[in-house]
């Protein structure tokens, strides 16, 4: 069914309320901005998200292990970290639709529509000449050459004003691409200013001075300051891993994205510790694992791509970002940086502790390399769930509306119907329930046609539905239904377990890797 992209949007968002997935923090009290909640369904697949990303990292990787920081940390770690100092976004307003706008991303949204139109002159030559060679085309084209030209341009004012900390530059690059606001369509812009992310809180007696602790707004730093603990008592030998899930906070500018950009969000993040030199072959290897993982949910490769920082980060030599096509467009979903060893040396300076490592075979000390892979489980849920929600037309002129989750990852893996609620029906499907509820989450529903039965455990995305019938009784099999193809199979009920261990076991998805 073909619809606007954010009408496509506004229905995943109210589906995702209306089956449990995501309620607005706050609701009763109309809400709080850019902070969500998980209902029922929403808390079993995230879980499920983050068990699949632990597993696959910390149990499939002898050389990665785990740990779990608290979210208050020593308020110099995030000095040493540079986030007190830097940890800002270029914020711009629009004087007339009173909206406000990170200077940044105006700008490389910009930089994506002009993107856009070398990708449409692409595809228009591609249906035009036979042999097209893609290559020749975008370096020989006069009109892409304009387009590439300007797109190089605006980078490397981008990059440099950025560089220099020259907020004016930014916002001239604003006015010569004439950016209007989305909103009221104009070009009235406030100067540009930064604007740190960090939430601050106090500690201990109010009246105490300088207690103001952060909520941190990444979970790395966690491991950072753990690394010597867990080389220690691990007794890791680089190259090694530390991996952590947890809440990070940011007072984000612009939050207007569903669960895309949230105050208080969950991060999954695996710093890798490596010998210094050795950090770009890591950072290839863990670009194209993470794009493996990424893959293997099987939502589609070409909804994937990966994003060169033209920007580096203060504390980084290399970073790309996976991309994910959300509804609304091509976003970052998970970033890869090479921090070098910026945050053990900054940790060294300001705790005064060493912080390196002892390298048997070449007999010297030093403070290790660090690739990190860094994504965001509300980003990586929306992923899912907005590529996985459809709105079929059945050959009856109905619609169907389902959500084709990755089974291994969906709430709930199995409903069971008792065709009646009489003749022993219910008990021997209470009997199903039993067998299978030590493994999976099993529902049981009773209640309407099994027509609407099947059409409600569809919209919640649950992968197969088990009807037991009046030969249930007799020959011990039911009758199993795949969300998916909507086909039919009857089952012995003794060979359900393993019928599910294979179809819906997070094993399943981890043996892909
Ligand atoms: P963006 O440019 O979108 O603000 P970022 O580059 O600041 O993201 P990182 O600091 O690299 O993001 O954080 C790593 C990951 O954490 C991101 O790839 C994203 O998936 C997730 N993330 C970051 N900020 C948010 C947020 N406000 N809400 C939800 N997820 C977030």
């Amino acid at each position: 069914m073909s619809q606007k992209p954010e009408d496509f949007f506004k229905n995943i968002i109210s589906h995702s309320k209306e089956y449990g997935y995501i309620f607005q923090s706050s609701e009763i009290y109309d809400g709080l901005s850019a902070v969500y909640d998980y209902g029922q369904n929403g808390a079993e697949l995230k879980k499920n998200i983050r068990e699949y990303w632990w597993r696959a990292m910390v149990q499939l990787n002898e050389n990665i292990v785990g740990i779990d920081s608290s979210i208050f940390m020593h308020p110099t770690i995030w000095k040493a970290s540079g986030h007190v100092d830097a940890f800002n976004d270029p914020l711009i307003d629009n004087k007339d639709s009173k909206k406000r706008y990170r200077a940044d991303v105006l700008i490389e949204e910009h930089v994506a529509k002009i993107e856009e139109k070398i990708e449409k002159e692409v595809e228009k030559a591609k249906k035009r000449f036979e042999n097209f060679d893609e290559t020749m085309f975008r370096s020989t084209n006069g009109r892409v050459a304009e387009y590439q030209a300007k797109i190089n341009e605006i980078n490397s004012r981008f990059k440099n004003a950025l560089n220099d900390g020259n907020l004016a530059e930014v916002k001239q690059i604003i006015v010569d691409c004439e950016i209007v606001d989305p909103v009221s369509g104009s070009r009235n812009w406030t100067d540009v200013r930064q604007f740190n992310l960090m939430f601050s809180t106090s500690m201990g007696s109010v009246a105490e001075e300088g207690n103001t602790i952060y909520l941190r707004p990444e979970t790395a730093q966690g491991i950072f300051v753990n690394y010597l603990n867990v080389q220690k008592t691990g007794r890791m030998k680089l190259p090694f891993g530390i991996a952590q899930t947890g809440k990070a906070f940011r007072n984000e500018i612009v939050a207007r994205q569903f669960i895309f950009r949230m105050r208080e969000f969950e991060q999954m993040e695996m710093q890798f510790f490596v010998k210094p030199g050795t950090e770009m072959q890591w950072y290839e290897h863990w670009k194209e694992e993470r794009l493996k993982w990424h893959l293997s949910l099987g939502l589609g490769r070409e909804n994937y791509k990966f994003h060169d920082h033209v920007k580096l980060a203060h504390y980084a030599n290399a970073a790309a970002d996976i991309e994910f096509k959300f509804p609304f467009g091509f976003k970052e979903l998970e970033g890869i940086h090479s921090r070098t060893d910026f945050d053990l040396k900054q940790h060294e300076q300001f705790s005064g502790k060493k912080l390196q490592y002892f390298d048997q075979e070449a007999n010297i000390s030093y403070v290790p390399y660090v690739v990190e892979t860094s994504v965001g489980l509300d980003r990586l849920f929306l992923s899912i769930l907005s590529s996985s929600y459809k709105e079929e037309t059945l050959e009856n002129g109905e619609t169907r509306v389902v959500l084709s989750l990755p089974p291994a990852l969906a709430p709930i893996k199995v409903a069971v119907f008792p065709l009646v609620k009489k003749d022993g029906l219910p008990e021997l499907a209470q009997i199903i329930v039993n067998l299978l509820k030590f493994d999976h989450i099993v529902t049981i529903d009773e209640k309407d046609t099994v027509g609407k039965r099947y059409r409600r455990q569809d919209a919640i995305g649950t992968p197969f539905c088990i009807t037991v019938d009046h030969q249930s009784l007799e020959d011990d099999t039911v009758t199993v239904r795949y969300r998916d193809t909507m086909k039919q199979e009857r089952l012995k009920i003794d060979k359900l377990a393993k019928f599910l261990d294979e179809k819906v076991s997070l094993k399943s998805l981890l043996q892909l890797l």
